[in-house]
């Protein structure tokens, strides 16, 4: 018995760090091509300050060609927070985020 707990701990941990490199391996080029997909299914993306549709998509630090990720901490979870990709309006400085987790595995196909 606790040897399936173990085994299912290691399952679900290496799903996890799956999910983590896939946000992390997610590129600007792979971002926008989801960005644009998205729109031209549901529309352009409009900035609800300002009401313009030009957004930017930061990269990371470390390298340019890569999403820029930020952590949104979560209640109650010390140390712990949810990943994600944030956008800006190119007019008016609006921040969007979304979820790198959903992203990445939309664009992973999984
Ligand atoms: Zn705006």
């Amino acid at each position: 018995m606790d040897q399936e707990v173990n085994k299912q701990n290691v399952g679900n941990q290496s799903r996890s760090e799956e999910r983590m490199q896939d946000a992390l391996s997610i590129t600007r080029h792979e971002f926008a091509k989801f960005f644009e997909d998205f729109e031209s299914r549901c529309g352009e993306l409009v900035c609800p300050m300002c009401r313009t549709s030009m957004w930017l998509v930061p990269s990371r630090e470390d390298n340019p060609e890569l999403m820029a990720i930020l952590t949104l901490p979560l209640p109650l979870s010390s140390g712990r927070g949810m990943w994600v990709y944030p956008v800006f309006c190119k007019e008016c400085g609006y921040l969007s985020n979304f979820a790198s987790n959903h992203v990445a595995a939309k664009i992973r196909g999984k």
